[in-house]
């Protein structure tokens, strides 16, 4: 049997924790959901209509995913650094052209998660029909709490809620999806073959806005559990 060599190490696998278990959750894909919520969409000066549009995702790389209580550098480039709390799904089941009704079947967990946006740069890349790779694909990025297995279950209710040094600045429940779990992954697997260990960033509720250099973030996901996030000093 021949090894493989590479040049120089490969880097680790990025992984969760996962309550209860010794084992980690490999991650293999990090897809957003955007504007997932019409009152965040609002903010953002683009409403959105169920009736006429579908939903649509960005992706941050694998390597931005940070754990749940890390301290973060303040990145750079950028003058207004936003969180973004929102439920992440975790799929444990391949699945590809998943009927809505079926969804439940690639579902392993859950988890709480910061989607941390260069805002600035995510405005200017939207309003100039550029990728928003440079707001959303940070690294330190993409936050993610210890896995909740619930293999097989979708959440339809959970309060979710963030805070700034104590401070709440989001408040709100996954029933004001506007796409709710079922078609999310419904969707999403017309255009992907969803795998175990991608997971998903649900959406944003209002009341995003921007931290500084020794900020802490906390939040939770009712049923699911909590996160936090110190934010360091400007790199
Ligand atoms: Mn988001």
């Amino acid at each position: 049997m021949t090894q493989t060599t590479y040049l120089f190490a490969p880097p680790a696998v990025p992984s969760l924790a996962v309550r209860g278990q010794a084992a980690r959750l490999p991650v293999n894909r990090i897809f957003c959901v955007g504007r997932n919520y019409h009152a965040h969409a609002l903010e953002m000066g683009k409403p959105v209509d169920k009736a006429a549009e579908r939903p649509f995702y960005f992706t941050k790389s694998p390597s931005t995913l940070v754990v749940s209580g890390a301290t973060v550098p303040y990145p750079p480039e950028t003058r207004n650094y936003h969180y973004e709390m929102e439920l992440v799904l975790v799929i444990g089941q391949a699945g590809f052209r998943v009927p809505a009704d079926q969804a439940h079947r690639l579902v392993y967990g859950y988890a709480c998660g910061l989607d941390m946006t260069r805002r600035d740069l995510q405005l200017v890349a939207r309003d100039k029909g550029r990728p928003w790779d440079l707001g959303k694909d940070i690294e330190h990025g993409s936050v993610v709490s210890e896995v909740v297995p619930m293999q097989g279950t979708v959440l339809t209710e959970a309060e979710l809620a963030l805070e700034v040094n104590g401070a709440g600045k989001q408040k709100s429940d996954i029933r004001m999806l506007i796409w709710d779990l079922r078609e999310i992954i419904a969707d999403l697997s017309l255009f992907y073959h969803l795998q175990p260990g991608d997971i998903i960033f649900t959406g944003t509720p209002e009341g995003v806005g921007a931290v500084q250099p020794g900020d802490r973030i906390t939040g939770h996901v009712a049923g699911v559990g909590e996160i936090a996030l110190q934010i360091g000093p400007a790199e």
